[in-house]
C-alpha cells in the first residue's frame, strides 16, 4: 500500500507520474528511445532518473530560496518603467523601446519535465510577460556536469554556446512580438 505520509517531500505527484512515465517508456533502457543507446550512464531509467531525483531536491532548495529573491526583486522592480503589454505597440514606438533597452531577461535555465529538453525562461523586459524557449540541442555539447551547472547555478556557458543560446532567444521573442 502506498502511504503518501511516508513519501518523501520531493516526490509530489506530478514527479511520480513522471517517473512512472518515464520507465513505461524506456522499460529500464535508454529513456530516449535509442537502440542502441549511445550513452547508458546517462540515458538509462536507473541512472536517469537517480540524477532527476537529485535535480529535483536541488530544484526544491533552490524554489524557496527563489522565492524570496523574486519577492525582493519585485520590490526593487516596482520603479521600473511599465510598458503597454502585447498587441499595443505601434511600429514607432516599437522601435524606440527597443532601441532603449533591452528586450529580455533570461531569468533562468531548466529542463522540461515533458521532454527533457533544455528551456530558458525569459522575461519581457518591463512587462509580466515570461517566455519558455526551447534551447532544443543547444547545450548537448557541453560535459553532463557543465550543464548540470549551468541550469543549477547559472554559471556561464562557453562564448559560443551562450551566442547560440542568445540567438534562439533573440528569435523567440521577435517572433512572439511580432506575431
Ligand atoms: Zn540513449
Amino acid at each position: 500500500m502506498l502511504n503518501t505520509e511516508q513519501s518523501p517531500k520531493w516526490l509530489t505527484a506530478d514527479r511520480k507520474s513522471c517517473m512512472i512515465a518515464l520507465f513505461e517508456r524506456s522499460q529500464g533502457f535508454c529513456i530516449f528511445g535509442e537502440k542502441p543507446c549511445t550513452n547508458p550512464e546517462l540515458h538509462h531509467y536507473g541512472y536517469f532518473v537517480e540524477d532527476l531525483i537529485k535535480d529535483w531536491k536541488a530544484d526544491d532548495r533552490a524554489a524557496i530560496e527563489a522565492l524570496w529573491k523574486a519577492e525582493s526583486l519585485a520590490i526593487h522592480k516596482l520603479g521600473e518603467r511599465r510598458y503597454p503589454v502585447r498587441g499595443r505597440f505601434s511600429n514607432i514606438s516599437k522601435d524606440i523601446y527597443f532601441a532603449e533597452q533591452p528586450q529580455f531577461y533570461v531569468t533562468g535555465l531548466s529542463i522540461s519535465g515533458l521532454t527533457f529538453e533544455p528551456f530558458a525562461s525569459v522575461r519581457l523586459s518591463s512587462s509580466y510577460i515570461h517566455l519558455f524557449v526551447s534551447l532544443g540541442d543547444t547545450l548537448k555539447t557541453l560535459s553532463k556536469n557543465k550543464r548540470r551547472k549551468a541550469i543549477r547555478y547559472s554559471k556561464a556557458l562557453p562564448k559560443d554556446i551562450e551566442d547560440n543560446v542568445n540567438a534562439i532567444i533573440r528569435q523567440a521573442v521577435r517572433h512572439y512580438i511580432d506575431h
